[in-house]
């Protein structure tokens, strides 16, 4: 039934098959948020929000690349898998907990082999010049389209397999359109935020909640906050898996949580909660 994999769905005409509807979608997804970014940098917006404005590069300069990424590594990839009967295929609608179930996995093996391949292959002293990986590292996490502002190897190892082979592990997400829109839109805004320089998390130690449940408005910040990548931009040595949106599983296995080790690389002292007087937050 090879000659049905791109036909199966049942919803999508033959011609249009799914790997390029959701590819299409993270398209939409990737360069509306990358544009209302930019429209905040523009017209200075969310200033509260804005904690890094380094990038030297501009919106246009990034463009090409981005696209050049998208278009002739990710796509052929989504493609292919569809194809090779890997991904995008089989039942139109997962149940809600295999949905569930899905979504919780797929972040965690997103973890993992971001990790494998970010911290074990890109940062190889040795690899790090000839995969390019010390391109996107010339950017400063402050310009949400420099996400995919990388070298095609980068791109490939970085974005396009921590996305696809957890998806084919576990089993492909079927041929569920909501699924796999979903999952690609994620990424993307994930992707976005952490290299927008924006901080949702910043203006929370002195806003309302901040003043009246610290201990709830902390807990937030932990979870909204796009420090983690801003850190591993900054040192090159702390949180290699994605930082937003990411259990960060990896990254409190093996002690390089951005958190965990100072600027000298040594463990951060774990404070007793009396010597803070303050609300805790991520955003400094
Ligand atoms: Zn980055
Ligand atoms: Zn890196």
């Amino acid at each position: 039934m090879q000659e049905m994999a791109f036909t199966d769905n049942g919803v999508l005409p033959w011609f249009l098959p799914l790997a390029f509807v959701a590819w299409a979608v993270q398209m939409i997804a990737y360069h509306g948020i990358g544009l209302a970014f930019e429209w905040c940098d523009q017209h200075k917006y969310l200033r509260s929000c804005k904690i890094r404005d380094v990038d030297r590069l501009s919106y246009r300069q990034l463009l090409p690349r981005v696209l050049a990424n998208q278009v002739f590594l990710l796509l052929p990839a989504m493609l292919f898998m569809q194809w090779a009967g890997l991904a995008f295929v089989g039942t139109p609608h997962l149940t809600p907990l295999r949905f569930i179930t899905n979504m919780v996995l797929i972040g965690f093996g997103h973890d993992i082999v971001q990790y494998i391949t970010h911290r074990l292959v890109l940062h190889r002293p040795g690899l790090m010049k000839p995969l390019g990986h010390s391109l996107h590292h010339s950017t400063g996490a402050s310009k949400s389209i420099s996400a995919c502002y990388m070298s095609g190897a980068d791109f490939f190892l970085e974005i396009v397999l921590p996305y696809l082979i957890p998806l084919a592990l576990i089993g492909g997400g079927g041929s569920d359109i909501l699924f796999h829109c979903l999952v690609a839109s994620l990424g993307a805004f994930g992707g976005l935020y952490e290299h927008s320089g924006y901080d949702f998390s910043a203006p929370l130690p002195k806003s309302w909640l901040g003043r009246t449940f610290p201990r709830v408005a902390s807990v937030i910040a932990l979870l909204i906050t796009s420090k983690a990548h801003a850190e591993h931009h900054r040192r090159g040595s702390v949180s290699f898996s994605d930082g937003f949106g990411s259990p960060g599983i990896c990254d409190s296995w093996f002690g390089t949580r951005w958190d965990k080790i100072n600027d000298e690389g040594r463990p951060v002292p774990v404070l007793k909660p009396a010597a803070s007087g303050g609300p805790a937050t991520t955003a400094s």
